[in-house]
């Protein structure tokens, strides 16, 4: 790739070099230079670009594969004639601040669209410089799509319960922890359940695992059609579950769990011809003032769980 003819380097200019044998040999070592530092810069991983105020003038294969057009023909045309999506505005407000502030902008995460209307995450960097006398910003991006993908993949997966999908114990607890802060901060209510789905040993010795685990997936389906989107609803431990109600008074919450238990009480499995149906307990309680964590929450929902549980099961206790 000729570098130097899109860059302008001096090589282009024939009166520094006419009726010079010398200069002919350096003209001829200077293009050979251009060609292997084109085919160099081609095998970079990462999008480079030479912008000037309004055009570019140089960009490596990379480059042109992201943007979704061939790198020769990027040049003489501005980047942001290729360049969409939700943030192609931030990624021109930096462009223009590099160019009038003369500041270096480093790892911006951008979601942008190429010309093919394909979504990339790109990291991108741009620094200013002048090129003979004439401002030019050079950019540098690569595709962190998959790397993102990643990362969310390891998200759902260290936050969730692989059977059910909702949240494992320990997102539920660091969440807990959380509401309570906010809770104390902005002097909010908070409610917390802790339900235990009744005699289920039983279904599985009678159904077998397979059908055990259906019910515990029914159980998080019938939860979530009742739950708000910003409660949470988390599996604690096997058949037990734990919902935070931010902005939740005892009463409400009370109510809510009465709606579970009946949404729990309706769900009909099969095994054959027969019907497999199954209950819930729940305990309810409030955080209260004087409370130093959200344990004591869970404490007073735990005993009034127990007693759920003792009172017959299918029911919701109130710590009132
Ligand atoms: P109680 O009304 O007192 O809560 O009785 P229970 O039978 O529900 O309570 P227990 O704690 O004796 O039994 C819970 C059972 O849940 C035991 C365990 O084998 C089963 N279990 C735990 N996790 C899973 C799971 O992921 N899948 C299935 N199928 N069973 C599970
Ligand atoms: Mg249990
Ligand atoms: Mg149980």
């Amino acid at each position: 790739m000729a570098i130097g003819e899109k860059v302008g380097v001096p090589c282009s200019d024939d009166e520094l070099f006419s009726g010079n044998l010398d200069a002919e040999k350096t003209r001829d070592e200077l293009n050979i230079a251009r060609t292997k530092l084109g085919e160099f810069l081609d095998l970079i991983p990462a999008g480079l670009v030479i912008h000037q105020t309004h055009a570019i003038i140089f960009a490596n294969s990379e480059a042109g594969r992201l943007i979704g057009i061939p790198s020769d023909l990027l040049v003489g045309h501005h980047i942001f004639d290729f360049i969409d999506g939700c943030d192609a505005e931030m990624m021109r407000a930096a462009f223009m601040r590099c160019f009038s502030e003369h500041v270096a902008i480093r790892s911006l995460e951008l979601k942008l669209l190429d010309v093919g209307g394909h979504e990339r995450i790109v990291q991108l960097s741009m620094s200013p410089l002048f090129w003979e006398g004439l401002p030019v910003i050079n950019i540098v991006f690569n595709d962190i799509t998959p790397l993102k993908q990643k990362e969310q993949q390891i998200y759902v997966l260290s936050t969730t319960d692989s059977l059910t999908g909702a949240f494992n114990r320990r997102y539920f607890m660091d969440s807990a922890g959380r509401e309570f802060s906010l809770h104390l901060r902005h002097q909010t209510p908070l409610s917390l359940l802790v339900m235990d789905i009744d005699y289920f040993k039983k279904i599985n010795d009678t159904y077998g695992h397979g059908v055990g685990d259906e019910a515990i997936n029914a159980f998080v389906g019938g939860c979530l059609g009742v739950l708000r989107q910003e409660d949470i609803l988390g599996r604690t431990g096997g058949e037990e579950f734990g919902v935070l109600l931010p902005q939740t008074g005892l009463e409400a919450a009370a109510a809510i769990a009465e709606r579970l238990r009946r949404r729990i009480e309706a769900i009909k499995l099969s095994f054959g011809s027969e019907r497999v149906r199954f209950t819930v307990s729940i305990g309810v309680a409030e955080v209260r003032p004087g409370d130093a964590s959200i344990e004591a929450g869970l404490l007073r929902a735990d005993r009034a769980l127990y007693e759920a549980k003792a009172i017959g099961r299918n029911r919701v206790v109130a710590d009132r």
